[in-house]
């Protein structure tokens, strides 16, 4: 690949340009900041609005709990479904919607 500063070709796994000293990451890995305990925490207490897939990145699953939520969570049973949806989430996600490991 190349430094995205100064175009020197480099390593593909090199974190650092020889030449200009700037950090480079190899292309479409871009480093994840997303803390898993951020995670955790909205989805205890914002996961029926999916605001935890949000933060992820994660939009399908996060789309499907708001609108889910917000147009048929009055009839109670959904509410249910996507509580336990949210369980299991917080359980298995370890990463982000593009894949990046949480921090
Ligand atoms: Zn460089």
């Amino acid at each position: 690949m190349f430094c995205k500063n100064c175009g020197v070709e480099i390593s593909d796994k090199a974190a650092i340009c020889v030449k200009c000293g700037v950090a480079n990451s190899p292309i479409g890995d871009s480093p994840n900041k997303r803390k898993r305990v951020v995670y955790v925490l909205f989805a205890v207490f914002l996961g029926l609005l999916g605001i935890h897939n949000f933060y992820a990145g994660r939009k399908g699953p996060a789309l499907t709990q708001l609108l889910v939520t917000l147009l048929i969570g009055w009839t109670v049973i959904p509410l249910l479904v996507i509580s336990i949806w949210v369980l299991v989430e917080i359980c298995t996600v370890v990463t982000d919607g593009a894949g990046n490991p949480f921090i």
